[in-house]
């Protein structure tokens, strides 16, 4: 059973890496972006609520994303080995909010996988990659809210000791032989 979050900045191939480890493993994969995506090109009414945020590269509010994350892992765990959480959390409330739905699920031994690579790598790729939201002026508001709001984060889970580190330059397939020998 893994319970696996993976974490790092924009750009840093943890959509790529996920479905990987996904299929590998066994997992129920959830990506926030992908899902709001989705409504978006759907226009539903959270599509209409986040589109604009999206496009401009802001934040979804706390209380919608916290929502659509609870939903997804009770619809969808049963059947798998565990999941992997993409994009979620991105804040510290949102991390609070987390270890409060796996109280009540039950749910322990959490591994967060910390993609790192350098800025300069990442607006390369996402310049590369072209959605809607990856111009530079957008990609680098990405960036910085990152840096500033959900990279802190990551002191609050290494303080319950469970982040794995994984360099995140390099071939795909490499990277994910990295992530492999450390899951187990
Ligand atoms: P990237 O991999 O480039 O970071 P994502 O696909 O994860 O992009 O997310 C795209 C956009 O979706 C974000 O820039 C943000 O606007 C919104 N989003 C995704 N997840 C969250 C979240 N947990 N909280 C708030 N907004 C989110």
């Amino acid at each position: 059973m893994h319970h696996i979050i993976i974490f790092g900045p924009p750009g840093v191939g943890k959509g790529t890496q996920s479905l990987l480890i996904a299929e590998k493993y066994n997992l129920f994969h959830l990506s926030t972006g992908e899902y709001l995506r989705k409504a978006i090109d759907e226009e539903t009414e959270l599509g209409k609520k986040a589109k604009n945020i999206v496009e401009k590269g802001g934040l979804v509010p706390d209380d919608i994303m916290t929502g659509i994350v609870i939903q997804a892992l009770k619809e969808n765990i049963g059947g798998k080995d565990g999941f992997i959480l993409d994009g979620f959390p991105r804040t510290l409330d949102q991390a609070k909010a987390l270890d409060k739905i796996f109280g009540e699920m039950k749910i322990g031994g959490t591994e967060i996988l910390y993609l790192k690579a350098d800025e300069e790598e990442l607006v390369s790729r996402l310049l590369k990659r072209g959605r809607k939201d990856d111009t530079e002026e957008i990609i680098r508001k990405r960036l910085r809210i990152y840096i500033e709001t959900t990279e802190p984060i990551i002191e609050y889970y290494g303080s319950t000791g469970q982040v794995i580190e994984i360099h995140g330059v390099g071939a795909v397939e490499e990277i994910f032989g990295s992530i492999c020998e450390k899951l187990g």
